[in-house]
């Protein structure tokens, strides 16, 4: 199965999921052809234990924790550093 594999430039940590179906190629500011996926993170609440590392990873202040950590949608853009950087897997990267 075709997917998309995503790792941050400055971790080795990777993760990959299925290709969806609304893929969208566009170019970037160096002129390649890039694909993206509009998606959201969303919260495993069931795995997260309220550490705080993902508020700090998020670029765009996109995440609340009170017990627990939720997804402010409106401030999300899917970059997924997040996902990367949560040391209990709770977060995952959702068609948005
Ligand atoms: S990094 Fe993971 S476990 Fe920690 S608060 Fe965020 S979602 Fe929860
Ligand atoms: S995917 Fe990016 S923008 Fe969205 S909550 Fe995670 S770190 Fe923030």
């Amino acid at each position: 199965m075709d997917a998309v594999r995503i790792q941050r430039v400055d971790s080795p940590k990777t993760y990959t999921f299925p290709m969806p179906s609304q893929v969208q190629t566009i170019t970037d500011s160096q002129d390649r052809q890039v694909r993206v996926i509009p998606l959201l993170a969303s919260v495993i609440f069931d795995k997260c234990v309220g550490c705080g590392v993902c508020i700090k990873t998020c670029p765009t202040g996109a995440i609340i924790l009170n017990r627990v950590a939720s997804i402010d949608a409106s401030r999300c853009t899917g970059c997924g550093q997040c996902v990367a950087e949560c040391p209990q897997e709770a977060l995952v990267l959702k068609r948005a």
